[in-house]
């Protein structure tokens, strides 16, 4: 991968900030230098730099080879699935209030989704999400907070590439999100976490049709930045037939 997280800091580096701060493989006397690993963004594992002598675009990030490596989303083409690990709770005065509040501030929701999807979203998927948090009882989860939704919501799915219906690619890549190695399951983002979770985005190339997503097609990395007081702030207006189609596919939430 392009980038990678500092030896020391979570902070994403290029191949060429790595060799800037710490060197070449060889040192000045033609021995290897002694060098920190930068680490995976994902899993947090040691990585090496491939193609230290080959022309700059061809530097990248790989795992170092393990016999035992700890499962990471951008290793292995599998796509990641977080379940829930509890049993659905009962139905609380909470959770119902959650909803409410998150329908109350939906367009806040889709935008934050929106924006981090490269301003590409289909309602259709939007609102499949909201039906998925109906059956798994997403609102009624303990400890949930609403500025947590879109973030889970993110992580809950593929983003595939955004065509029109004539064929107009409106978003050329594949995008995944997934919470850092520390999370597992849901639960484990405010048990593991300590409430401080973080979110590492990737983009791919659209595979050919029929073949499986997997790292060959990874193009880029980024750390998502968690904004936590988003339903404090102003937020850019959905377009209308976005807002039109969210309150026929919900009526009853959004009747007075
Ligand atoms: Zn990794």
């Amino acid at each position: 991968m392009k980038r990678a997280f500092h030896p020391r800091e979570d902070r994403l580096i290029t191949v060429q900030d790595y060799l800037s701060e710490f060197g070449s493989r060889l040192g000045p006397n033609g021995k290897p230098r002694a060098r920190p690993n930068s680490r995976c963004p994902a899993c947090l594992a040691p990585m090496k730099i491939v193609g230290e002598d080959r022309p700059l675009h061809d530097q990248i990030f790989s795992h170092i080879g393990k016999e035992n490596p700890p499962p990471c989303p951008l290793r292995n083409s599998a796509d990641y699935k977080y379940e829930f690990l509890e049993e659905a709770p009962e139905d609380s005065e909470e959770g119902r209030r959650l909803r409410r509040d998150f329908f109350k501030n939906w367009e806040k929701h889709w935008n934050v989704m929106w924006k981090l999807l490269d301003h590409f979203m289909d309602i259709e998927d939007f609102i499949g999400l909201i039906r998925r948090a109906d059956t798994t009882r997403l609102w009624h989860r303990s400890k949930l907070s609403e500025w947590e939704i879109p973030y889970i919501f993110l992580v809950w799915k593929e983003w595939k590439p955004v065509k029109k219906r004539d064929g107009t690619i409106l978003r050329e890549t594949w995008i995944r999100f997934w919470f850092d190695a520390h999370v597992r399951t849901i639960e484990d983002i405010w048990i593991r976490t300590q409430g401080n979770p973080r979110i590492i985005k990737a983009w791919y190339k659209d595979p050919k049709r029929g073949a499986i997503l997997g790292p060959d097609h990874l193009i880029d990395t980024d750390e998502v930045r968690i904004n936590l007081d988003f339903l404090a702030m102003p937020h850019k207006v959905p377009a209308d037939f976005v807002v039109n189609k969210m309150r026929q596919s919900f009526l009853e939430d959004f009747s007075p």
